[in-house]
């Protein structure tokens, strides 16, 4: 086997950030099945001549050839396998399944972390941008999207029993506990006093997320105010799962990378 050969591999991948470098190079931001997040280098991609041109543009899926680099891996090949039509079109009714598109991907890029494979989040991430494509409602499709993650990163709360008692949760207005990462039951409040009110259909409809797909759950004709419930609860969620474990192991790391 040649240097050049062990240097290549193929992936799948779909484009969750551009930037762009030089006069004529990007840096992408991919997420892939075997990789999970994985940052390279697509040289020459603005030059009208370039082959890789098209084929890498904003959450497209593609399959990719890239070259181990000293700091960036660098893509040598790109073909489009999806490219998610609904998120393509010219005129205005893409402007909104695009918005909810890069939502999606900011979420992906700030709670995960390089080249740590994860195959659930990626088949969710080809599943949430198909459904966005195909017209299911941005909202639903996101909040289906951030409950998922959360799930498949470790952060699934469990919405059958009280993290404070175990006793099965009775249809009832319960609290909702970031902290303990669960719900609590009435006798239960003092466990986390800042935890929020959960409504009844709130965690019937996060029971329904955490077992259906978007597609099932859009099909629902669901208040606006109850999914403004569990916005503003799965944003919560997220923020607190970024500040707690991603600032501080940020830091470590660093550290340790200096050592
Ligand atoms: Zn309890």
């Amino acid at each position: 086997m040649t240097r050049l050969a062990e240097r290549i591999y193929r992936t799948e991948g779909i484009v969750l950030r551009r930037m762009e470098l030089g006069e004529a190079d990007r840096i992408l931001t991919l997420y892939t099945p075997q990789y999970g997040k994985l940052r390279a280098m697509a040289k020459g991609i603005r030059r009208p001549a370039s082959k890789l041109r098209g084929h890498l543009e904003l959450f497209t899926r593609a399959k990719l050839m890239l070259a181990r680099g000293r700091n960036l891996d660098v893509i040598t090949a790109a073909e489009t396998t999806e490219a998610f039509r609904g998120l393509r079109a010219e005129d205005s009714s893409s402007l909104e399944p695009v918005g909810g598109a890069y939502r999606i991907a900011e979420r992906l890029d700030r709670l995960t972390e390089d080249g740590v494979e994860n195959r659930a989040v990626w088949d969710l991430l080809v599943a949430a941008l198909g459904a966005l494509s195909d017209g299911v409602p941005p909202r639903m499709v996101g909040l289906h999207f951030d409950l998922r993650l959360l799930g498949y990163l470790g952060y699934q709360p469990n919405l059958d029993s009280c993290a404070g008692c175990d006793r099965p949760l009775e249809p009832i207005e319960n609290r909702y506990s970031f902290e303990l990462g669960g719900v609590l039951c009435p006798d239960c409040r003092s466990h986390d006093p800042a935890a929020d009110p959960l409504s009844v259909n709130a965690l019937k409809l996060l029971r329904l997320m955490a077992r259906q797909d978007a597609r099932v759950v859009a099909r629902l004709r669901l208040p606006e105010g109850l999914l403004d419930e569990l916005e503003g609860l799965l944003n919560r969620s997220v923020r607190l799962t970024t500040d707690r474990d991603f600032a501080a192991p940020a830091v470590l790391r660093s550290l340790q990378g200096e050592s």
